[in-house]
């Protein structure tokens, strides 16, 4: 018998984490951090399955809401082997020892706070550290390519496809034998549109009996990458041709890179007036390392580039800051800047002290490329308040601001409804990693496009394949 329980990613983006078990093999496909409303206190509670019973965890891509509790998992007894591509493995590491750092931050802060309420007991510890990481990259992992079948006990067979979501990005496709039929369950993690800038597109394939599928936007399209791209450029040139500054908010993995090349791309075309470019974020800088380091995941051009020594990520007017010190003078600067610095969402980090330089002047211009969540800094420039606090001191928004949407690392209900149409013969499909209002309109939408009856996965209900 095979079963799937979702531990995680069940009418919620964050946390993916879906245990599969057939016969006496019991397979995780990955363990994801809780984020934002998805409830990050959720992180702290016992895995609802015993670690140590897990043969296999199959990571998708390094994502922290895919990979975030994978030091809690060895923390928590796991002995198993883990599985991804080169390059998930490769971020992941940063990733991850990035999060100890912030995890370190964040248990610090809440043990002040706790102290002075008098229950500090009840913070014991922060979810992992950095030991807990080199732990997880101590263990033999098995990486594979994509298309590379592997075979595990029991006949069951593990392959990955191109899920074309960030570099190294996989959907899994596990093979088993029941009743002498072999039968193919598929787990999307999460795909990316087909219009991506630097990145291999999604592989198709035809053969499932059963697939998971993410839901992210099951509830809309996006729009087109094009116009995306040109309201970019202009709004660059605009700011900087009245001497103003430009900052973009950015998330470290993939967007970041999608910057870099965009400006490269202006550079080299003649269309990006003279400016100083600056890199503020040590992870970025790490990541953006590995995008050259795997050219056969970009796309035919960049990969072209990069085997020819052309640096795609890399154009005179950038630089690159890693330290304190470097990030500080940027506020010498007066004008023509433009600085990509993380939090995506403004929630912390170098861009904290970027804005309070420079929210306050009209002259400047804040472009966000990514998503917003509520309560987030970023969502509350882009709502238009007049004042914002950074670093308890009012700052007025005086600074243009731009929200650029079109570049999503996630595919759109088009995209996704096309990929579905490929497979053949689909018996069962089940919709994870969403909210639940747009998961309904997802599976309306299946409905009447493809006329398949999509069911929507309940946290911790096992469903039988
Ligand atoms: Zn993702």
């Amino acid at each position: 018998m095979a079963t799937v329980t979702s531990y995680g990613a069940a009418q919620t983006v964050t946390g993916s984490c879906h245990l599969v078990k057939i016969g006496p093999i019991q397979i995780l496909i990955d363990c994801g951090m809780f984020q934002g409303d998805g409830g990050s206190e959720n992180n702290y509670k016992p895995f609802e399955f015993d670690p140590a019973e897990i043969d296999f965890l199959i990571i998708t891509h390094a994502h922290l809401d895919h990979i975030g509790r994978v030091p809690k998992l060895i923390k928590d007894g796991f002995k198993g082997k883990i599985i991804s591509t080169q390059p998930t493995h490769d971020i992941a590491n940063i990733m991850l020892l990035d999060s100890a750092r912030i995890l370190k931050e964040e248990y610090k802060t809440l043990r002040r706070k706790a102290r002075r309420r008098g229950d500090e007991e009840r913070i014991s510890e922060p979810l992992y550290t950095e030991d807990h990481v080199k732990e997880v990259f101590a263990k033999k992992w098995q990486i594979l390519e994509y298309f590379q079948k592997h075979k595990l006990p029991k006949h069951i067979h593990v392959t990955l496809g191109n899920a074309g979501h960030i570099m190294g990005s996989a959907f899994v496709m596990i093979d088993y034998t029941e009743e002498k039929t072999t039968k193919r369950v598929v787990f999307s993690g999460d795909i990316g549109s087909p219009h991506r800038l630097i990145i291999d597109t999604l592989d198709k394939i035809e053969e499932a009996d059963t697939l998971f599928i993410e839901s992210t936007y099951g509830d809309r399209n996006h729009r087109s990458l094009k116009e995306s791209v040109n309201e970019f450029k202009q709004t660059i040139i605009t700011t900087l041709e009245r001497n103003g500054n430009v900052l973009i908010p950015s998330f470290a993995l993939e967007r970041t890179q999608e910057i870099l090349w965009l400006l490269n791309k202006m550079f080299e075309d003649n269309e990006l007036p003279k400016c100083r470019v600056f890199l503020d974020s040590p992870l970025a800088i790490k990541a953006t390392r590995l995008y050259n380091k795997y050219p056969v995941h970009l796309n035919d051009e960049l990969e072209y580039d990069i085997s020819n020594d052309n640096d795609p990520f890399s154009f005179p007017s950038l630089e690159s800051t890693s330290t304190k010190e470097e990030s500080m003078l940027i506020n010498k600067v007066k004008e023509r800047a433009i600085i990509i610095a993380g939090s995506g969402m403004c929630t912390g980090g170098r861009i904290m002290h970027h804005l309070k330089h420079r929210l306050w002047n009209k002259l400047n211009t804040v472009i966000f490329v990514g998503f917003q969540v509520g309560g987030t800094l970023g969502r509350r420039i882009i709502d238009g308040d007049e004042y914002v606090k950074i670093y308890g001191e009012d700052i007025v928004v005086k600074a243009q601001v731009e929200t650029i949407n079109g570049f999503s690392a996630h595919a759109d209900q088009n995209d996704m409804i096309e990929w579905i149409s490929n497979f053949k013969n689909l018996k069962n499909l089940y919709l994870i990693h969403g909210e639940a209002e747009k998961m309904e309109i997802f599976s309306e939408a299946i409905k009447n496009k493809l006329n398949y009856d999509a069911t929507i996965m309940q946290n911790g209900v096992s469903i039988e394949l």
